[in-house]
């Protein structure tokens, strides 16, 4: 295991476009700072360069009889078994699908499960839109309410389950969020859920590259029955991404989404479908995707998350602390209790946009935050006005302001931090003297 400054630095070297150079205002051109990790991830080297020794043995997946076809499938269908194996998944209850993303995932895998409008769902306010919308677009969805500190109230969840009286049909949660990083025990979710007869659904968008996930619980009533990812934010270039879920109940449902390699025979009026995962991957696989997938889940691995977490959370504090001291930054989640909080912070500054915020950070030393709702529009708008009733905002539709969101990665240090809180200090001196703010 890797665990002291010198291997912050091998990591650096492990990385992809780091060093690349782009122009600051001043027409200086420096290295980017990524801080905008929770959106997507640079790759890492050794997934490049397995892509491309892969691609030297590229063939069609699955349907052709060459050599460099059956090289391909076999590291295509192998690498079901090593995503497996990083979510903790070692059992054959469970199967894995290969989608394009979270997104993608998320829609395949409600457009299957979801039988008719009036099956009920129970979601969260926490949620990414893609772990709302899909839901609520096609069946009856409820919302657990989070707290005034934006975590999740887990009572809601069993509230509502007691409530619909087991005829709550699935439970989808995130398994950490994409706005404050709060991380949610989804095992005790699991449990209630299926206390109540219901299925759990976690979204791993945020967890996948920054905690160790294990799938099967302590006792079998919290193991999770679906989880979905994408590749894009754990250090995988190309998109990709995949659903592990319980083979039974996959085997039950079809997705609406058709195409070749999902069938075993077409009649003139009859189909036959082959069963999962194929009947949820209809068309050409992203196969430089899974590649990269599969190589950046050996490194992340390799590096361990016990160096991750660790890491990750020494940067958390140091930016954390160092926003807490400037003036003028308010600071959104819980920033006194967090332990439950992985490596993402957001704030606002008193007396300017974000956008400017967001656009003075990458004019002045090309570092990269994200600014806005961060498609979890509910989640943001009950942490800037938490005591404000929502239907207000419901009549207009209109978006929320939001913050800015500053997410780290494993390739990230604290000469970086620093430097984005000289940053902040700078632009909060020149609003001060402009505004008296
Ligand atoms: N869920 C969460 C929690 C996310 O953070 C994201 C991406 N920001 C998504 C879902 C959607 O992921 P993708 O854009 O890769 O489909």
């Amino acid at each position: 295991m890797w665990i002291d400054n010198q291997h912050s630095c091998r990591i650096r070297d492990m990385m992809f476009g780091i060093n690349s150079l782009v122009e600051l205002d001043s027409k200086r051109k420096v290295p980017a700072i990524n801080f905008d990790n929770a959106a997507t991830t640079p790759p890492f080297k050794c997934a490049m360069e397995e892509i491309t020794k892969q691609l030297l043995y590229y063939g069609s997946i699955g349907r052709g009889e060459g050599q460099k076809s059956e090289h391909t499938s076999d590291v295509y269908i192998n690498g079901r078994d090593i995503v497996k194996d990083f979510f903790g998944a070692n059992s054959d209850i469970y199967t894995v699908f290969y989608t394009n993303s979270t997104t993608d995932g998320m829609n395949k895998l409600a457009s299957a499960l979801i039988e008719n409008r009036e099956d009920i769902v129970l979601t969260t306010r926490m949620e990414h839109h893609a772990n709302d919308l899909t839901w609520r677009e096609r069946s009856k969805t409820v919302y657990a309410e989070v707290d005034n500190k934006g975590r999740l109230i887990i009572a809601d969840i069993e509230r509502l389950l007691k409530k619909y009286g087991g005829k709550i049909k699935y439970v989808t949660v995130t398994a950490a969020s994409n706005v404050t990083g709060y991380v949610n025990d989804v095992h005790h979710i699991a449990k209630l859920a299926h206390r109540y007869g219901a299925k759990i659904i976690v979204d791993g968008a945020q967890i996948a590259a920054h905690r160790a996930f294990c799938m099967l619980g302590q006792t079998p009533d919290e193991n999770i029955d679906f989880f979905v990812f994408s590749a894009h934010k754990m250090y995988s270039p190309f998109g990709g991404g995949a659903v592990v879920g319980l083979a039974r109940e996959l085997n039950k449902h079809i997705p609406k989404f058709y195409g070749g390699g999902m069938v075993e025979s077409v009649c003139d009026n009859s189909v036959r479908y082959l069963s999962a995962p194929d009947k949820f991957e209809a068309g050409s696989q992203n196969y430089p995707g899974v590649v990269g997938m599969l190589k950046a889940m050996e490194t992340l691995k390799y590096i361990g998350f016990d160096y991750i977490r660790k890491h990750e959370q020494g940067l958390f504090r140091r930016a954390l602390d160092g926003l807490k001291k400037l003036p003028g930054v308010i600071l959104y989640g819980d920033c006194d209790n967090f332990a439950d909080r992985m490596g993402i912070i957001i704030f606002t500054l008193c007396g300017i946009k974000n956008e400017e915020v967001a656009k003075f950070l990458a004019g002045h030393r090309a570092i990269a935050v994200r600014c806005g709702a961060f498609c979890a529009h509910p989640y943001v708008r009950r942490l800037t006005r938490p005591n404000k009733k929502q239907n207000q905002a419901d009549m207009l539709c209109t978006p929320p302001e939001g913050m800015v969101r500053v997410s780290f990665g494993i390739y990230n240090n604290e000469a970086e931090v620093d430097c984005f809180l000289e940053i902040i200090k700078e632009l909060h001196h020149k609003i001060f003297r402009v505004n008296k703010c």
